[in-house]
């Protein structure tokens, strides 16, 4: 299996480690690469490396050392990523449907598509099972499609409704 490490993070805690490395290797029984979801072949072994996000550890395949890059460098900037999207899902949702409340103007809820939009651009992850399902690149490029759909509606909307504001009836 994938016990090959010189990863001794936590070994100290044998029994959390052991059964991180159980899920690891659950979830990776198929050999394919993680970035591009190809499957290995029998005249090439993938190789296997390891991230760690919020205390889990997880083996991930990859068919080439350029992909090894993209799929580390994309978990590397998840964390931060991640933060701005909280911004852009849940803070910048929750001013702008207060200022609805306040100002009671609808353009705020067309402003909330885009800011959803946005977010989901900026962190286009959508979910581990649909990584699983698809590979992250193609996830990445689904997230990203869908963020510019919900952002082009939100624009839409809200010239429509709001060159309505400025017209003379
Ligand atoms: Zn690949």
């Amino acid at each position: 299996m994938t016990q090959d490490s010189e990863f001794n993070n936590s070994s100290t805690q044998s029994l959390d480690s052991q059964e991180n490395v159980d899920t690891t290797s659950n979830e990776t029984l198929e050999p394919l690469c993680h970035w591009c979801h190809q499957l290995e072949d029998e005249n090439e072994q993938f190789s296997q490396v390891k991230i760690t996000k919020e205390d889990q550890t997880r083996a991930y395949y990859y068919c080439s050392k350029e992909h090894e890059q993209k799929i580390i460098r994309f978990y590397n900037y998840s964390k931060i990523l991640r933060v701005i999207y909280f911004l852009f899902i849940i803070i910048f949702p929750v001013i702008l449907l207060t200022c609805l409340a306040i100002f009671g103007n609808l353009l705020f809820v067309f402003l909330v598509f885009v800011s959803l939009g946005i977010g989901i651009i900026i962190f286009p992850y959508l979910g581990e099972k649909t990584v699983k399902g698809l590979g992250l690149k193609n996830t990445l490029t689904l997230g990203r499609v869908l963020g510019l759909v919900l952002v082009l509606i939100g624009v839409t909307l809200f010239v429509i409704n709001g060159w309505r504001i400025f017209l003379p009836n």
